[in-house]
């Protein structure tokens, strides 16, 4: 796509392959499958076949009668990924990919993980298709994401808690690139449009299909333009997968929000990030004067995170998706909202996107058109939120159970 030129691996100055000698061959032999595959009918269908009948694709556009009432200014319309089988946009990609790496002739998989959501996605299209299955988790967050990691184990993955560092996802991500180096053999089922090549262009063009659907439901369903589509970026998936339909229409606004945190602990790599090579690409990380990532802060697991996709880094530059921030308190604030007018209970992610949408509609004339992509439901944020509205009859249940 013009917006988007993607040469030698690279979009503008960011991206390309950056990895261990080792590693060359598979990675190589990945691109070369994905570029093989991205244009065969029956992979495609297959494809197809899975989103519609394992997923439950295509995901509903919903119109927030209430919402919109409420703040009385633009439509908000709520693409809803949370519908997706085990919950959240991340299944699109791990589809896609194990599709690749059965006709790779794979026999086991490697993931790396954070909150746990794309842990469960790869264990689950990995049960699927019977592939082993190697989940990485730091070991905070297999303390934090207990049901998340009992869920992995029941569709027969093996969950390593990682010790090092942090215990948290970069150093999963580290854990599971040693798996990879020491058997090569394996797929590494990369969880976000970020990563050395082919995983940027790979896992935009497997996202892709939020954004098509929506056109085609704006369009059929509703008969309206889109004036502004408004998604979270962690790695930058599920926006770059909303937005990529619509980035050579200048009529469209694309907003990415990232985590505001509390304070000074956050993760907006649009603000304190600088350019550098970490984990294998060239983009805008969270990084200290040696190149080292720092520690970085948010209520939700999914955009605690110092890396950011090339696509996206691309796209800051030239100034064609605004980059902002929501802050955990407007999330949380954001998330009940949503809930107490709508029904709809998101994930502390996605409420990200919600935030900046409550922000912007009272700005805008009644007949322009926001729409939120609500990366997924919050079932998994059960604890968190509980523990941050600080719920009291909750935590007489969870001793009760003990
Ligand atoms: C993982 C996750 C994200 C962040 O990942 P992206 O690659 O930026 O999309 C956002 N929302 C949910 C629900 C997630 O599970």
């Amino acid at each position: 796509m013009y917006s988007l030129p993607y040469k030698n691996g690279h979009y503008g100055q960011f991206g390309g392959r950056y990895v261990p000698e080792i590693l060359m061959p598979s990675l190589i032999e990945l691109e070369k499958a994905f570029n093989k595959y991205k244009k065969d009918k029956k992979f495609l269908k297959d494809l197809d076949d899975l989103y519609k009948n394992y997923s439950g694709r295509p995901t509903p556009l919903y119109f927030c009668e209430n919402l919109t009432k409420k703040l009385g200014g633009a439509k908000i319309f709520i693409k809803n990924e949370g519908l997706n089988h085990t919950g959240a946009h991340k299944i699109n990609h791990c589809l896609g990919q194990i599709l690749l790496a059965k006709r790779m002739g794979k026999k086991r998989v490697i993931a790396e993980t954070g909150a746990g959501q794309h842990g469960v996605a790869t264990a689950s299209v990995a049960a699927k298709f019977g592939l082993k299955c190697t989940i990485y988790m730091g070991a905070r967050d297999v303390a934090r994401q207990r049901p998340n990691v009992f869920w992995m184990e029941q569709v027969g993955a093996t969950v390593v808690p990682v010790y090092d560092g942090n215990q948290t996802l970069k150093d999963a991500v580290n854990s599971a690139m040693r798996d990879y180096i020491a058997d090569p053999e394996s797929h590494f089922l990369l969880g976000s449009a970020l990563g050395p090549v082919p995983y940027p262009e790979m896992n935009t063009f497997f996202q892709a299909i939020i954004g098509r659907e929506v056109k085609k439901q704006c369009r059929e369903i509703y008969n309206i333009h889109p004036d502004y589509l408004v998604a979270c970026v962690g790695g930058g998936s599920n926006a770059i997968g909303l937005f990529y339909e619509f980035l050579d229409d200048k009529s469209v606004n694309l907003i990415g929000v990232e985590a505001g945190g509390a304070g000074k602990r956050n993760a907006i790599r649009f603000k304190g990030g600088k350019y550098g090579v970490i984990e294998g690409y060239k983009s805008y990380f969270l990084q200290d004067e040696n190149g080292n990532t720092l520690p970085t802060h948010s209520i939700s697991a999914g955009l605690d995170y110092p890396g950011i996709g090339p696509g996206h880094a691309y796209l800051k530059e030239t100034g064609r998706v605004k980059y902002v921030s929501a802050t955990d308190k407007e999330v949380l604030k954001a998330f009940q909202l949503l809930a107490k007018n709508e029904g709809i209970i998101s994930a502390l992610e996605s409420a990200h996107a919600v935030a900046y949408a409550i922000k912007l509609a009272p700005k805008l004339a009644k007949n322009k058109n926001i729409i939120v992509n609500l990366s997924g439901r919050g079932d998994k944020d059960l604890f968190i939120i509980t523990e941050a509205l600080g719920d009291k009859k909750f935590y007489e249940f969870l001793k009760s159970k003990v």
